[in-house]
């Protein structure tokens, strides 16, 4: 039987060196773990106690750097973090066989995003509703006091709109705060003022207010990005035509456009979390906006344009900020902004969704004509080789001979191992 247990009573107070210590014990582990978690590598210890709560360490992921990327006339290296193989390469590829057509044009529709306030407990919603409408000056006084750092970098408060949702306890009546957050993705910027407008409405309308928190549906903050990619450059004819119908099964069917819209957030999620923004309000925000017709869809559109090339396209919500968050407090994540020499969060938001395309032809491309496999076996032999206890050079060794008898397989390369080392 054993003794283990979960309750770990005053783990938040130590340090993280002390917390890894009672970790360490109370999981049965050695001291080679303290070792390895001891060294927290470019993110100090402080600095990621500060971050989160119950900081024992901290995980290394591989960030490279797509190159290729010509954006809106500019050519930019772009980091991505990501323990994935082929997405880097990937966007390289993609993005290197655009160049020739100017590479990808970008826009935002602007950096607004929305909070939400709930207000239940009322039995004429449409009065209310009303009630609320009628205090919009009042509105934008109270959200510009609560953040007036915000105001004097040019945002604040821009709009409401006040929805009605019949809920199975009733109706509520939804306020949206429209807030432009300028460089920060803006979470706490318009939940603190989603909490600051509560009380006022509870007071205009006699109602009850719950939560008080924004949307990540960040629909009046979209990103989008186009491109060109000539018969030329992706080999004829037939690959378009590959490419066009493996968009028209996406954009047909829920159960393929999640396969295509996750390899789409493979290139999106790795310059979000290589930048310090938060990969779940994205993925949230992407998926929640993919599924806004009531079919979940494609975030990319392709088709055909006047001379037979092929035109690719996305829109997709980007709350991603330069301020806030990890952004600043992240050592690498400040690096990152300053390899892609980024000043605002507009040309943040304009990069990632240019990736997102990328990243949505290579896919296509790979799968339309030889496979998604060949490319990312070769990477992937070299996990496989590394999951097994392959070290130095016989990790390329390996891999090479996984790759070349067809058996990408962990017992494959436990007996290549074992062959070497004999
Ligand atoms: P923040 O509050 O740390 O920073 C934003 C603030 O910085 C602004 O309110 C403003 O006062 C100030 N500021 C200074 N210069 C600015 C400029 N040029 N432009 C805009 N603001 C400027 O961060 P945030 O962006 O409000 O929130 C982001 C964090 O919130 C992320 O860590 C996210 O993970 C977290 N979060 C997310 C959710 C969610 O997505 N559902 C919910 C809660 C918290």
């Amino acid at each position: 039987m054993t003794t283990k247990t979960s309750r770990i009573p005053g783990l938040h107070n130590l340090s993280p060196k002390e917390r890894l210590q009672k970790v360490v014990e109370a999981a049965g582990l050695n001291e080679q773990v303290l070792t390895h978690l001891g060294n927290t590598g470019n993110l100090d210890p402080a600095t990621a106690d500060s971050m989160i709560e119950n900081v024992i360490g901290t995980l290394n992921v591989p960030l490279g750097i797509a190159t290729n990327l010509v954006i809106d006339g500019e050519e930019v290296l772009v980091p991505m973090a990501t323990e994935e193989s082929s997405v880097v390469a990937a966007v390289c590829n993609a993005a290197r066989q655009c160049r020739g057509t100017g590479g990808f044009t970008t826009a935002m529709s602007g950096s607004l995003m929305i909070a939400q306030v709930q207000l239940v407990g009322i039995s004429n919603p449409e009065f209310a509703r009303l009630q609320i409408l009628e205090h919009k000056s009042d509105i934008k006084r109270v959200c510009d006091e609560t953040d007036p750092v915000l105001l004097k970098h040019g945002g604040g408060f821009r709009d409401i709109e006040v929805r009605i949702l019949e809920g199975q306890t009733g109706p509520m009546v939804v306020t949206h705060l429209i807030v432009d957050t300028r460089d920060a993705m803006g979470a706490n910027a318009v939940n603190s003022m989603a909490e600051a407008v509560a009380p006022h409405i509870e007071e205009w309308t006699g109602g009850r207010t719950y939560l008080r928190i924004l949307s990540n549906l960040a629909d009046r903050r979209l990103a989008r990005a186009r491109a060109t990619w000539t018969l030329e450059d992706i080999g004829g004819a037939e690959v378009r035509d590959g490419i066009l119908s493996a968009y028209d099964f996406a954009h047909t069917d829920s159960y393929r456009a999640a396969t295509h819209n996750k390899g789409i957030m493979n290139g999106v999620s790795a310059v979000v979390l290589a930048t310090g923004n938060d990969t779940r309000a994205v993925e949230a925000g992407a998926h929640a906006f993919a599924a806004r017709s009531g079919q979940y869809d494609s975030l990319t559109r392709w088709e055909v344009d006047a001379d037979g090339n092929l035109s690719g396209s996305i829109e997709m919500p980007l709350a991603v900020g330069l301020i806030g968050g990890a952004t600043r407090s992240h050592p690498t994540a400040r690096i990152a902004l300053d390899i892609m020499g980024i000043e605002t969060a507009d040309r943040l938001a304009r990069i990632i969704a240019a990736v997102g395309l990328a990243q949505n032809f290579a896919a296509l491309k790979a799968l339309a004509t030889t496979g998604i496999q060949k490319g990312h076996m070769a990477l992937h032999a070299k996990n496989i080789a590394v999951a097994v206890g392959a070290t130095g050079e016989e990790v390329d060794k390996i891999a090479k001979e996984l790759v070349s008898l067809g058996k990408v397989r962990m017992d494959v390369a436990e007996e290549i191992l074992k062959a070497l080392r004999e």
